[in-house]
């Protein structure tokens, strides 16, 4: 009988699960990542710009988080800037990050990845969170082999694996995202967009991180490849446990995959609720926008209308609501008093925008739907 080869494009059962997230039993709703009060400026000074405004989110293990937004909304700042990867002239201003790292006992240790140390955040990377970069191009060295991208990894995490161990370590991970092994003897150019991307996801996984970052994993993919990548990441999620934040401007790739979505907007979250309770009932005017950008994965067709204007200079921004003026539904306060995240109903949603303030609840519509004027000049070239 011949052995089975597996195919491309369909991952296997063959990683061992014992020190996964799931097999270790973590508990669900115990945070792995509470950030509290985040605030990152690019320059100093007069030129001073606030990218990410006092961000609060926390994320329970094996839970995926959603975050969503137009590009230069702030959300690709955040991660870069909560795991110490952001380059000057960006700084961390304010607020704090709490990983909270498992060790082999079992002990869990929070880690503030904003005081930490070079040393102790090379220890937190890749073993305790991992990032898969926009672009799989640029972040996978161009003249070494697959191969060696997985071995650098486990060579500097775990010492004590031989070279043939790596070896097997690699072609499991490269199966567990449907690529068959003869793929770690190549190149990253001899390689699709999907393969190298599925690579930067493999690579990720390699130390079974307790949080996976995914900076638009898919963005410059076709939508068939697209799919089938957030199908996998979602089996993948189910089977080792992991929790992870999830980052795109679609807001219905997010349904397929998230536990919850937070919804940003010029440096601030503006929205956050459970995936399906945003996708089906969004409150904040620029979540329906966003919603209203992208055609749906599945269902019915949906008018796409788009958001009018553009986001504002964070530079010089708008004295009010930082969307008002693009938002159909502004009223004068809007353009005054800038609202805050508040708590909006019982299904643990927060909404900044005065539609939802108390003090305006006569204005509080039950669901939101696009005004004719948005829709006559949103689309128009
Ligand atoms: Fe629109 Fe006002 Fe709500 Fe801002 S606060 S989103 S301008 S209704």
């Amino acid at each position: 009988m011949s052995a089975t080869i597996p195919r491309e494009h369909e991952p296997t059962e063959v990683v061992d699960v014992a020190t996964s997230a799931v097999a270790t039993g973590v508990a669900r709703h115990e945070p792995v990542l509470e950030i509290e009060g985040f605030s990152v400026d690019y320059g100093a000074g007069a030129s001073m710009v606030r990218a990410v405004d006092e961000v609060t989110l926390r994320l329970d293990r094996s839970r995926v988080l959603g975050i969503a937004g137009e590009s230069g909304s702030g959300k690709s700042t955040l991660v870069y800037a909560m795991t110490r990867l952001l380059r000057a002239p960006g700084l961390i201003s304010g607020g704090r990050v709490l990983l909270h790292t498992t060790d082999d006992d079992g002990v869990v240790t929070p880690v503030n990845l904003v005081e930490a140390s070079e040393s102790e955040l090379r220890k937190v990377r890749w073993s305790h969170v991992s990032i898969v970069l926009q672009s799989a191009l640029s972040a996978l060295n161009p003249v070494l082999r697959i191969g060696r991208e997985f071995d650098e990894v486990l060579k500097t995490h775990r010492k004590d694996m031989t070279k043939a161990q790596r070896r097997a370590r690699a072609v499991e991970l490269l199966r567990l995202v449907g690529l068959t092994e003869d793929r770690l003897d190549r190149y990253p150019h001899e390689l699709s967009g999907g393969q190298r991307q599925r690579v930067m996801i493999a690579v990720a996984l390699a130390l079974d991180p307790e949080l996976v970052i995914m900076d638009e994993p898919t963005t410059a993919l076709d939508v068939v490849t697209q799919r089938e990548i957030i199908s996998e990441l979602a089996t993948l999620r189910a089977r080792f446990g992991f929790a992870m934040i999830f980052i795109t401007h679609d807001l219905s790739l997010l349904v397929e995959l998230a536990d919850e979505i937070a919804v940003m907007y010029a440096g601030s979250i503006v929205e956050r609720a459970g995936a399906r309770e945003l996708y089906e009932a969004p409150r904040h005017p620029y979540t329906l926008g966003l919603l209203h950008s992208f055609p749906p994965l599945h269902g019915e067709r949906r008018e796409l209308t788009g958001i009018p204007g553009s986001p504002p200079d964070l530079a010089d921004p708008p004295a009010g609501c930082r969307f008002a003026p693009r938002c159909t539904f502004a009223m004068a306060r809007c353009l005054t008093e800038r609202p805050t995240l508040r708590e909006f109903g019982d299904e643990g949603r927060s909404v900044a925008c005065w539609l939802f303030d108390p003090a305006s609840a006569s204005r509080v519509p039950v669901e939101l739907s696009l005004a004719p004027s948005a829709r006559q000049t949103v689309g128009e070239p």
